[in-house]
């Protein structure tokens, strides 16, 4: 590897340039150095691994790698050990994601007939902490195709302030290890896909102005383009070089919160709701929003400001409904990851013991639902009454056992009184 400014000799006074694109080290970065003064940057390393491994595929050196198609089922039950609830959505995404395989065995598979098997991408509706993001990671973990997760919010069209439409697929590409056979079959989820509304009101001067350029640019992509992506990252210019990444066949799953589409629907369906709100109209809310989202249809998400044609690009729609008390308590105990899980594993490493009795998860549930997060909440409820406890554990007698009970949940009582007293006894 060239330090480009070499330690002896002649090479200190000489600027190196990579003799591929012609970059100069400070472009381009570290470079790798030949014989005869040859020179090669790290994008156009890249680039020719891409080229060769292409080249191999193409005269069959490189085997398929959907050697088996998982199942909707499989990938259902995988999903059910991470994700409580969104039944529906669950279902949906199974489908889609075995579709999606499918669709690619059978376009490997040079279709003997004329039937091309369409891609489905799908959009994601749910209110704030309900699964949307989860469903997504659990996915890439099911899958054995490359994944990314984008944000909408920092997209903006090119010449703005803000990320290119293409970093996202830059990202599927690293994740892919800059395999890019592998990336043009990726999964990629872009969050608060909302944002980018043209009614969004909460208009920025640096991001373009109305949503819909980056609206047009995620089309685009959504519908199958050849992209020509920097293979740094950042904003594009004109004498990079890029590498260019065929969308196709590459599924995407959009997720958005669309605050204020309920009232949109409820208004369609002649729906409407009056009057002041109790802490049992909360509770009903929850109920009869999640019921109101699954009636979603096409022209709510237009008259939301979504492009009619970027709405036409994720023919499959599925609402998830948000949380409520039940389904909070079993996010806190039943997922493989559950929060009650890591505080007892944590509480293990100090040789403890830590339960929570039924009531202190209902009251753990209660308060996290006030929040209006829906299942993010949990997590800032237990923090919050377990962060001075988390504090004095370690100093403690080991071998205790503690149990939380909802006053403890309230400030009300001491979780670690019975270790205080062991020591003090000891
Ligand atoms: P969003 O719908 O806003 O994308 P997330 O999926 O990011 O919400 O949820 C935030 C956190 O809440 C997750 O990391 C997870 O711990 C928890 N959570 C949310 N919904 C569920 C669910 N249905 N089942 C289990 N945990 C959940």
């Amino acid at each position: 590897m060239s330090n480009n400014r070499g330690t002896s000799g002649t090479r200190g006074r000489r600027t190196s340039v990579c003799s591929f694109c012609g970059k100069s080290h400070r472009d381009a970065g570290p470079m790798v150095e030949g014989a005869n003064d040859v020179f090669i940057c790290s994008a156009c390393v890249e680039l020719c691994h891409n080229l060769v491994r292409e080249e191999q595929r193409r005269a069959g050196k490189v085997t398929p790698r959907l050697k088996t198609i998982p199942r909707p089922r499989e990938i259902y039950d995988f999903l059910n050990q991470y994700v409580i609830g969104q039944d529906t959505t669950k279902k949906v995404l199974s489908v889609a994601v075995h579709n999606h395989y499918k669709r690619l065995a059978h376009c490997d598979a040079a279709a003997k007939d004329d039937i091309e098997i369409d891609k489905s991408n799908i959009l994601m509706i749910g209110p704030t902490g309900c699964g949307k993001t989860l469903l997504a990671r659990t996915l890439a973990r099911v899958l054995n195709v490359p994944f990314a997760i984008g944000d909408a919010t920092t997209l903006t069209e090119a010449g703005y302030v803000g990320e290119d439409v293409e970093n996202i697929l830059l990202r599927l590409l690293q994740n892919a290890d800059y395999d890019l056979e592998a990336a043009q079959r990726g999964i990629i989820y872009i969050d608060e896909i909302d944002k980018i509304g043209k009614t969004w009101n909460n208009i920025s001067i640096t991001r373009d102005v109305s949503g819909e350029g980056v609206q047009q640019a995620l089309l685009k992509m959504l519908e199958g383009t050849v992209s020509n992506i920097p293979p740094q990252g950042g904003r594009k210019h004109p004498e990079q070089q890029y590498i260019q990444m065929d969308t196709s066949n590459i599924l995407f799953i959009c997720g958005g919160t669309y605050v204020g589409l309920d009232k949109i629907i409820r208004k369609r369906l002649g729906r409407r709701k009056i009057g002041f709100v109790s802490d049992q109209q909360v509770l009903d809310d929850v109920h009869d929003l999640g019921f109101v989202l699954a009636q979603v249809a096409p022209d709510d998400l237009i008259e939301f400001g979504m492009i009619p044609e970027f709405v036409g690009r994720l023919p499959i729609c599925c609402s998830l409904a948000p949380l409520d008390e039940e389904a909070l308590i079993e996010i806190l105990t039943e997922p493989k990851n559950a929060i009650t899980r890591q505080y007892q594993r944590l509480f293990e490493m100090e040789s403890a013991k830590l339960e929570f009795v039924p009531d202190a998860l209902r009251e753990i549930a209660t308060r996290a639902i006030k929040r209006e997060t829906g299942a993010r909440a949990l997590r800032s409820v237990v923090e919050e009454f377990m962060l001075n406890y988390m504090f004095e554990l370690p100093e403690l007698q080991t071998g205790t056992t503690y149990t939380v009970s909802p006053e403890v949940v309230r400030g009300e009582a001491d979780l670690l009184e019975p270790g205080r007293r062991r020591k003090e006894s000891a």
